[in-house]
């Protein structure tokens, strides 16, 4: 039997980076996966191809996580098409950065939206029929600025810490109840967020790196992939740090 066969997972972001490699990685395993994404259409289509050559089923819903309306309706046609949620993966992200004293309320205030308050409303939505099953699994992705710290990237920062605290916390909470929840802190990985950032930024980035290179979306989606799947049943409440020995 395949590891994630007969399981539903919802990956938010699932169109692009790292949300992608994560729809595949469970696909791959056997899952049928309802991906979110905030407006890349084709993106998203694209993964749902994905996926479906890979032999199970998938769903693409339009969502912005920050939205409780749209998180109950993502979490509502998932429950419509197949029937349960197993495994939740809080991956949708943005960045907005600057220093400190240049950046604006807003570019902080949308940041900690998607970025926290995003995971916050699909753990809600998602942990209701969990907690029914007696059986989830919550993956969320944090950073390893989260734990460390970056200039020009106090907003981000701030909300990838505050997914660590909030993980810790809904572990402690749903624990005895067949429901783990976990974190993954992936470092510098080749995505379109870290596409935008100098030759200069990169090389100085891959210099901090014990391993000497910058990750790929799959070597995050493997480690996703083992929070997400039984072999971690008895693993909660972790921050998986995937970041080539960045952050010891
Ligand atoms: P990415 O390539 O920029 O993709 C972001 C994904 O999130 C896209 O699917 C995007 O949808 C979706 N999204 C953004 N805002 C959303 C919202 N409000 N509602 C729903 N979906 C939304 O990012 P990535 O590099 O793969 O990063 C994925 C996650 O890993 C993020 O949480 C990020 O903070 C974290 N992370 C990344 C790195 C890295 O080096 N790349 C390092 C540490 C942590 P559209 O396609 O529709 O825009």
């Amino acid at each position: 039997m395949m590891k994630f066969e007969g399981k539903t997972a919802v990956v938010t972001g699932g169109s692009r980076g790292i949300g992608r490699a994560v729809c595949l990685e469970l696909a791959a395993g056997g899952a049928n996966v309802v991906l979110c994404y905030a407006g890349n259409e084709a993106a998203a289509q694209e993964t749902v191809q994905a996926v479906e050559a890979l032999g199970t089923k998938a769903l693409a819903v339009r969502c912005d996580v920050s939205d409780a309306v749209q998180v109950d309706a993502l979490v509502k046609s998932a429950v419509e098409v197949f029937g349960r949620i197993d495994i939740l993966v809080n991956n949708a992200g943005i960045t907005r950065d600057n220093l400190l004293m240049r950046m604006s309320e807003a570019d902080f205030d949308a940041v900690v939206a998607a970025n926290l308050k995003g995971a916050f409303l699909c753990m809600k939505a998602a942990s209701r029929l969990m907690l029914k099953q007696r059986y989830g699994r919550i993956v969320n992705l944090s950073s390893v600025v989260g734990l460390r710290g970056n200039a020009g990237q106090v907003n981000y920062a701030a909300s990838k810490a505050g997914v660590i605290g909030m993980t810790k916390s809904l572990a402690k909470e749903l624990a005895s109840r067949g429901v783990t929840v976990n974190a993954v802190a992936p470092g510098f990985i080749e995505t379109d967020m870290t596409a935008a950032l100098s030759e200069a930024a990169r090389s100085a980035a891959q210099g901090s790196i014990p391993m000497g290179r910058l990750g790929g979306p799959e070597d995050v989606a493997r480690a996703v992939g083992f929070l997400a799947s039984d072999d971690a049943a008895y693993v909660t409440g972790q921050v998986l740090a995937v970041d080539g020995g960045m952050a010891m």
